[in-house]
């Protein structure tokens, strides 16, 4: 069955029907890109399944049991900016993001632990290519280096699902395409489970293994119909 399942999942604002019956199955293991114009409502369907706002009516599960109202360490996020934490390193960042995850109420690791964990933070760096650039502050990186500082850090707690909101819409197209790359060898290397929203239609069917687009016209008669095609 699916790793994260949404139900007839709706969000209205008032009159104005912003996400309608949403029936979507997310298998562990895939990739599925969400994608849609401006207004579309993909920033509201990933704060659902964040569980920062319940849905007017439907069922999210994660695993089969209701999604937890809080981002927990099941599910990593990476934005499109302002993921990373600007006081501190590279690697304080990303073994902060184990420490949440290990230790939510203490939030802070002493002596072993605490090595363990920087440890733990230099591999991951490692691995999305900033090996050389553990001591480095976000503000002393490129935009391409801080998205991958902050794939790091949500990767480092081995999430059930990475979601990626707009990751790379603010890079320019060169490092676009190495994100790209870097993503997909990350997606394969560590059999994760994906879920990217973005605007950008070429995107979304470059990454994703399934799409779901979204439809303005839904909810805005007057919007000009962007995109013809649908969920695939
Ligand atoms: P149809 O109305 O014939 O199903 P559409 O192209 O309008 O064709 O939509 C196809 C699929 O896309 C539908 O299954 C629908 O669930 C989904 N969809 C499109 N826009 C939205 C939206 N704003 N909210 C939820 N689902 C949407
Ligand atoms: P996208 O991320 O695709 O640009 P959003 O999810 O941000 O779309 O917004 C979808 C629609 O819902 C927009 O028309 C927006 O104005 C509206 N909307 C978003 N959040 C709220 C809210 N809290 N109250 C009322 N309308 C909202």
């Amino acid at each position: 069955s699916a790793l994260l399942s949404l139900r007839d999942v709706w969000v209205e604002y008032g009159d104005r029907i912003i996400l309608e019956k949403v029936d979507l199955d997310v298998e562990a293991g895939s990739f599925v890109s969400v994608v849609g114009p401006s207004g579309a409502g993909k920033s509201t369907f990933l704060r659902v399944i964040l569980g920062q706002e319940a849905p007017t009516r439907g069922k999210i599960t994660l695993d089969g049991a209701p999604l937890a109202p809080e981002c927990g360490p099941d599910r990593g996020v990476v934005f499109q900016r302002y993921s990373v934490f600007p006081h501190l390193s590279a690697v304080q960042n990303v073994a902060f993001g184990l420490e949440c995850a290990q230790a939510p109420v203490l939030a802070r690791l002493f002596g072993a632990a605490r090595k363990q964990a920087l440890a733990e933070a230099a591999a991951m760096l490692e691995a999305v290519g900033l090996g050389h650039s553990l001591d480095l502050y976000p503000a002393q990186m490129s935009g391409g280096m801080q998205q991958r500082l902050a794939i790091a850090q949500a990767l480092i707690k081995r999430p059930r699902i990475l979601l990626l909101d707009e990751p790379f819409g603010a890079l320019d197209p060169g490092i676009r395409a190495d994100m790209h790359a870097l993503i997909t060898q990350l997606w394969r290397q560590y059999d994760l489970t994906i879920v990217m929203v973005t605007h950008d239609i070429r995107e979304a069917f470059t990454l994703g293994t399934r799409v779901l687009a979204l439809d303005k016209r839904r909810h805005d008669p007057h919007a000009p119909h962007r995109y013809g095609a649908t969920a695939v």
